[in-house]
């Protein structure tokens, strides 16, 4: 058993790692105060300046493969540049990806929506949640009725990331009611002019989701992505994409976090001596320290099955579970080691707290987490020993 990093593992995390501290670290501060002010942390166009700077250096496409241009690195690595992006709270990712899914459009649709989306040129959205189906996502209401050859969308999506900003989305509409999940969603292509629109949703986040709505909205079936009745399979696929990246990002805020204090604690003296010194500080320490080691083994752990090619759900729902649940107690120890100035806006601390309340939420509750984890274990699906048997 080797928990050591290759040579090249090594030298890409460490680019990575440079890249944050020199490029995204500095903007931090311009970040908060246009936050504050109610406008995006960085444009667009200071966006695709630094996707371009890194680019130069090879960083595109992270795990799109090298024959659509992108670097197709493993699970593991990806896990590991999460974690070191994660260090800052600028919203900066690397350009040069597609949803999963796209890569099953027909060569007519990977022109008009995966290259160009891979490209930075146009900006997709992923659309089943509904006001009536969220952790529940069979009961989705939203309708395709075939006219024709065209299908008419009747429906209302909610809390769709980057729905208000979106050229188009994957929208998955019932299109056999009898059939339902099993066999009777269909995802469908659909560009914003071709009739939908989007009510931005204000969040105790920095970013709003929006919902969509689907008003009598024709489409051809040409806008249909792989096949009629196969939607359902597809949004699990998307969704399942890579659960261990959403704990990997919390990892590198976490250490941050810690980091931040560790260095309050050594400094801030109460009653004559550095709060550093009190065992109350001092065990809310070792806890976010151990709680950090254990969430990167989990994580790479869940990566390392998906590079394996093992069925990783298990390991993947655990990573999230634990990751969600665990970044939430660091960071208000965090801010509770801060005393009052935790719990101002002079600090990012509280930006953390809100936005990594997202993730006990999003892509599978905590609570649907451990329900697929308990059923699991109780049908036999795993075995208690883990993955080693
Ligand atoms: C910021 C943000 C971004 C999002 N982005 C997207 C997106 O891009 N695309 C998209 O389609 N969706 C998106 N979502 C939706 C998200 O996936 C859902 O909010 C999430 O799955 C929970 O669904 P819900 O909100 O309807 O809660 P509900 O399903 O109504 O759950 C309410 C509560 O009941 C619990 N619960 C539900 N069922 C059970 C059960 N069987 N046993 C025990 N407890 C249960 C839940 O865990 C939760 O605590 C986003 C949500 C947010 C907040």
């Amino acid at each position: 058993m080797d928990f050591s990093l290759s040579v090249e593992e090594r030298e890409i995390r460490d680019w990575v790692r440079t890249f944050v501290r020199k490029e995204l670290v500095p903007l931090e501060q311009e970040v908060l105060r246009r936050e504050r002010a109610h406008q995006p942390g960085l444009t667009s166009d200071e966006l695709s300046e630094l996707r371009q700077k890194a680019k130069k250096s090879g960083f595109w496409g992270v795990q799109t493969p090298p024959e659509y241009g992108g670097m197709g690195l493993s699970a593991v690595m990806t896990a590991l540049l999460e974690a070191e992006l994660g260090r800052t709270f600028v919203p900066f990712s690397f350009g040069g990806s597609a949803d999963n899914i796209l890569f099953h459009a027909n060569d007519e649709q990977k022109e008009r929506y995966l290259l160009p989306t891979i490209e930075g040129t146009r900006k997709s959205c992923f659309a089943i949640t509904e006001p009536g189906a969220g952790s529940d996502a069979k009961a989705i209401r939203t309708t395709a009725r075939r006219d024709g050859s065209d299908w008419v969308i009747n429906g209302e999506k909610t809390f769709i990331t980057g729905g208000n900003e979106a050229d188009f989305v994957m929208v998955f509409a019932v299109t056999d009611p009898d059939k339902g999940a099993n066999g009777g969603v269909t995802c469908f292509l659909v560009d914003r002019d071709m009739g939908w629109r989007s009510e931005y949703i204000d969040t105790m986040g920095e970013w709003g989701p929006a919902s969509l709505i689907f008003d009598d909205v024709r489409v051809p079936s040409s806008q249909i992505l792989g096949e009629v009745g196969q939607g359902f399979a597809l949004a699990m696929q998307w969704i399942g994409r890579g659960r261990y990246l959403l704990p990997a990002r919390a990892i590198g805020s976490c250490e941050r976090l810690l980091s931040m204090a560790i260095d309050h604690a050594n400094t801030r003296e109460t009653f004559g001596a550095p709060i550093a010194e009190r065992q109350a500080i001092q065990w809310m320490i070792a806890d976010s320290g151990v709680e950090i080691e254990a969430l990167r083994w989990l994580v790479l752990h869940a990566a390392w099955q998906v590079d394996s090619g093992m069925d990783s759900r298990h390991a993947q729902s655990i990573a999230k579970l634990y990751g969600g649940q665990k970044a939430n107690e660091i960071v208000d120890r965090v801010l509770q080691i801060h005393g009052g100035m935790g719990y101002t806006r002079e600090l990012p601390i509280e930006r953390w707290y809100r936005e990594l309340r997202l993730l006990r939420i999003y892509e599978g509750t905590d609570e649907i987490q451990r329900r697929t984890i308990a059923r699991n274990l109780l049908k036999g699906h795993v075995t208690v020993g883990g993955a080693l048997g």
